[in-house]
């Protein structure tokens, strides 16, 4: 057995950054991961002659997150970040820019003008019984629409929990949107989500990493300090081994001995890994639903996509976000060509073959000329979160039964989503092994 401070085990986006933190607060790290190549679903790789990442990206909060915190921290290069841009919605063939305002909410002419009233309304209502201490958090936003409303209001407001909390309106918490502090905690406590929607000016401080997402795990491998951190691919953990503290780990080529151990993959994974879980612990892990997205990369040999952002289809069946990545970084396809990823969440059971052709159908449905036009098709079957923030979910912690294995990523805490959940868990977990006197 080889001893090591810590063992991390995974590299996604979660596990580099835990490792980095660590190695940089004086331990030793070794990170084991099971597949032949780092970064998990936060990685770019080549296809023919353009660069395509796990998934179109938009690295949120760039300006006050717990990515910024953490880059600040702990990162000798940051990545260049290059504006997002604006969302464009698209209903019917007309598109406009999402409505972040009030001012924007209500000439917004894709919804009928009775369904914004009455969702402003609804809105509001919410705000007041939050503020008045009423739990949002079993209530799911489609028990507080209207009825009234329109079927394409319906549409758009599913999509964006889609998008914002990989689940249906029908099993979307209403506390995903509104529990999130503002900006302005001691005017207005509770309003959150749904505030910055309507009153702010929106995403002004996203951002797309140039080079791709590889640019970020780059930046986080070339920031460990020499000889801190020693990586380890295709070495899968097989099992953990624990009494009250976690005594090894052993993979399907070696055994590790150490003082701490990072978990980042699944957390419904760990009843597999580890014997004797109490029970209670294990059912809730179980209950975890995870989020499914199919990504359709197309390579096109004409600039298709003329606006600066990305494009929410809401017509589409499945519901697509649509980022021309290339229109941020020309490297990333041949010159002249277009480098455009198309991002389905699906629902919990699918056919692989079938959702591909529906969701290549509806492209070639929304975009009819676009089929002359392809240089590259690439599908990726990727799980964005670990864990949707849905109604009657089972939700994963940081904090472990056992003393010195802790748990991050986005099953570990329901703040924000995707690259920020992954930090803000890195962040908890920091806090919790330094209360620990782990750290
Ligand atoms: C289509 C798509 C679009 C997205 N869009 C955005 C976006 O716009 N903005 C945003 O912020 N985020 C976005 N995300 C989400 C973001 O990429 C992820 O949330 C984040 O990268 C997850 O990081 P993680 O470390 O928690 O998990 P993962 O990346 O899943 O890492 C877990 C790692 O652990 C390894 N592992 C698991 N089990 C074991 C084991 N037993 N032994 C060894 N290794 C193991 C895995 O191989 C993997 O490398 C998107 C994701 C997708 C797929």
């Amino acid at each position: 057995m080889k001893k090591n401070n810590v063992i991390v085990i995974g590299s996604g986006i979660s596990g580099l950054l835990s490792a980095l933190a660590l190695s940089r607060e004086g331990k030793k790290v070794v990170i084991l991961e099971k597949e032949s190549y780092i970064g998990g679903v936060c990685r770019s790789y080549d296809v023919s002659d353009y660069r395509v990442d796990t998934g179109p990206h938009a690295i949120t909060r760039l300006e006050n997150g717990p990515l910024k915190e953490l880059m600040d921290r702990y990162f000798n290069r940051v990545p260049q970040f290059i504006p997002f841009g604006k969302y464009y919605v698209k209903i019917g063939s007309e598109i406009k820019p999402f409505p972040w305002s009030i001012n924007a909410w209500l000439t917004f002419g894709l919804l009928p003008m009775t369904d914004r009233l009455l969702l402003m309304r609804a809105l509001f209502n919410i705000l007041y019984l939050k503020n008045a201490g009423k739990d949002f958090s079993n209530i799911s936003l489609s028990e507080i629409l209207p009825h009234k409303v329109s079927m394409t209001t319906r549409r758009f407001l599913d999509w964006l929990c889609y998008f914002m909390v990989g689940t249906s309106i029908e099993n979307a918490p209403i506390s995903r949107f509104v529990d999130n502090k503002t900006h302005h905690p001691r005017t207005i406590p509770y309003v959150g989500k749904l505030y910055d929607l309507f009153i702010t000016e929106g995403a002004t401080d996203q951002g797309y990493p140039k080079g791709g997402l590889q640019s970020i795990v780059s930046s986080i491998v070339e920031s460990f300090p020499k000889d801190s951190v020693e990586i380890k691919t295709n070495e899968p953990v097989k099992k953990i081994e624990c009494s009250e503290r976690v005594e090894g780990v052993i993979t399907s080529e070696d055994s590790y001995d150490c003082d701490t151990v990072v978990y980042s993959g699944f957390s419904s994974d760990l009843p597999c890994l580890i014997d004797g879980l109490p029970v209670a612990y294990t059912q809730n892990l179980t209950s975890i639903k995870r989020v499914n997205s199919l990504t359709i990369w197309l390579g096109l040999t004409k600039k298709l996509f003329n606006n600066y952002g990305s494009e929410i289809w809401v017509d589409s069946d499945p519901y697509a976000w649509v980022v021309p990545t290339s229109n941020y970084d020309s490297s990333l396809a041949p010159k002249g060509n277009q480098l455009v990823g198309f991002a389905f969440t699906l629902p919990g059971e699918y056919n692989a073959s079938t959702i591909r052709n529906k969701a290549f159908q509806t492209i070639v449905d929304n975009m009819p000329d676009i089929e002359k036009h392809i240089d590259m098709i690439h599908y990726q079957e990727l799980i964005p979160e670990k864990a949707s923030w849905g109604i009657n979910c089972g939700f994963g912690d940081v904090r472990t039964p056992i003393k010195n294995l802790y748990c991050v990523g986005t099953d570990t805490t329901k703040r924000s989503a995707g690259v920020n959940r992954s930090a803000y868990s890195v962040l908890k977990f920091l806090d919790i092994i330094k209360s620990d006197g782990n750290l």
